[in-house]
């Protein structure tokens, strides 16, 4: 039996798809082993969204070889797609697998070590095996199809629901890596979700690379159709959205989700900056005002949804005025949470080369600003919630101060914890939903349950 050690980088859709690898390979007896340990084979799920995730990816590579020089390492995913002459000429790279070939993952294998077998010594099979590890992802229309077998988590399970971005900003190279949007079959989407239903998977979160833009390659969005489906499903209790744009928050989606009550009021809408001149240079395709309206139009239909963001600070050209405008901005929207990055160069992007880059020391003191904001926002959003009752999932064990707690998360994906004793005392577990009374903070993002809590 062969041993297969993985290791995944970057977001939620390379977690699905690494989850899809890992279980067929278990299904076709491989020894899935940790990554630390010595194995046959070293699966590197790679990213490439900054310079800094090809750098890691590359770094992972290189360790798995190390860790044992006679190994297969084999690099998979978007690093290989943006850069593959480096990949070619990595001696520590022995097979290369694209995107849109990760649901093969077991029969790339199988045809290399056959090739592997008829070779001399000396010799090494084709990195990417004549083109069979590879397509050419951005000139494909197919969505790969992939399925997961099991539930990989107890509570949660990611479903990746399409592929692609048509969008192209002037910052990102997820296009070039992903290629253009492909949407997964309805049907097909409903099957792993009944599946993972059955096995007691109650929240499921769609996720994609722009899952806005489900359906558009069929010819217009999908996406409020597919989550009226997957509402019927018997047993799954809450449906989370992946960060959509702001402009699919539309007056009949907005009304049309709150009328399901097993989609959770927690949207991450992506906003990247509060300033029109900004978004412009960035090529998004909206402005601050239909960003707003977005908002508006959720908070008129759910009491607090826990509206989420992203800001890019420093991008190339923000003046000291464009920042204050998203300064001012982000106070009035007023967002639960906020992923604050400091823009950082990627290669093969437009924005590489655009003049007036910002050093390194503004945009860390931007960020800065903009890190108080949300730890101060972050409480005024989970303070309205203390002394109210909330329905919680529960999943792990985690400890603070020295103390066992059972976590969990509400709708709105506030963070809750019950001493693990009293959850046991009680018969709660980690997937069992029940209905709390909230006390005061644990932690930082924490609140606590609390019996017959009163306000002082
Ligand atoms: S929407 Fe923009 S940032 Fe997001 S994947 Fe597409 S190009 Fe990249």
């Amino acid at each position: 039996m062969k041993t297969v050690a993985l290791h995944n980088l970057g977001c939620k859709v390379n977690g699905y798809e690494m989850d899809v690898m890992c279980q067929k390979l278990q299904q076709n007896g491989y020894n899935i082993v940790p990554f630390d340990d010595i194995a046959d084979i070293y699966i590197i799920n790679t990213c490439t969204v900054t310079n800094i995730a090809d750098r890691k990816s590359r770094q992972m590579l290189h360790r798995a070889k190390k860790e044992n020089p006679n190994a297969i390492v084999i690099a998979v995913g978007c690093y290989v797609e943006t850069a593959k002459d480096n990949v070619s000429v990595d001696d520590a790279i022995d097979l290369a697998v694209g995107n849109n070939k990760k649901g093969q993952i077991v029969e790339i294998i199988e045809e290399f070590l056959r090739q592997k077998g008829l070779m001399g010594d000396d010799q090494k099979p084709d990195k990417t095996l004549d083109g069979m590890s590879m397509v050419d992802i951005n000139h494909t229309n197919e969505y790969e199809q992939m399925q997961l077998g099991e539930l990989p988590d107890h509570t949660r399970a990611y479903i990746k629901i399409q592929d692609g971005c048509n969008q192209f900003c002037t910052y990102c190279i997820i296009p070039f890596a992903r290629g253009r949007v492909r949407s997964r079959l309805q049907g097909d989407v409903m099957t792993e979700i009944m599946q993972l239903a059955k096995e007691g998977c109650k929240e499921v979160v769609l996720t994609g690379i722009h899952i806005g833009s489900y359906g558009l390659d069929r010819g217009g969005s999908e996406l409020l159709e597919l989550i009226k489906k997957i509402h019927m499903i018997t047993g799954i209790e809450r449906i989370r959205l992946g960060s959509l744009e702001p402009r699919i928050i539309t007056k009949e989606f907005a009304e049309g989700i709150a009328a399901l009550p097993k989609v959770c009021p927690h949207f991450h809408l992506s906003l990247q900056s509060g300033c029109d001149a900004t978004l412009k240079r960035m090529n998004r395709h909206y402005d601050c005002r239909e960003f707003e309206e977005g908002v508006n139009m959720l908070r008129r239909v759910y009491d607090r949804p826990a509206i989420t963001t992203d800001v890019i600070v420093g991008f190339p050209g923000e003046t000291e005025d464009e920042f204050k405008e998203t300064v001012e901005f982000l106070e009035r929207i007023n967002f639960y949470e906020m992923h604050v990055f400091k823009y950082s160069k990627r290669h093969g992007t437009v924005a590489e080369k655009m003049p007036d880059q910002l050093t390194e020391k503004e945009k860390a003191a931007r960020s800065d600003v903009l890190l108080e904001m949300t730890k101060r926002q972050s409480k005024a959003y989970r303070d309205t919630f203390i002394d109210q009752d909330e329905d919680v999932l529960w999943e792990d064990e985690e400890e603070t101060d020295g103390i066992s707690y059972l976590v969990g998360h509400t709708k709105r994906y506030v963070k809750v914890g019950m001493p693990a004793d009293e959850a046991k005392a009680k018969g709660i577990k980690s997937g069992d939903i029940t209905d709390v009374h909230l006390g005061d903070y644990i932690n930082v993002d924490t609140l606590r349950t609390f019996d017959n809590y009163s306000m002082m």
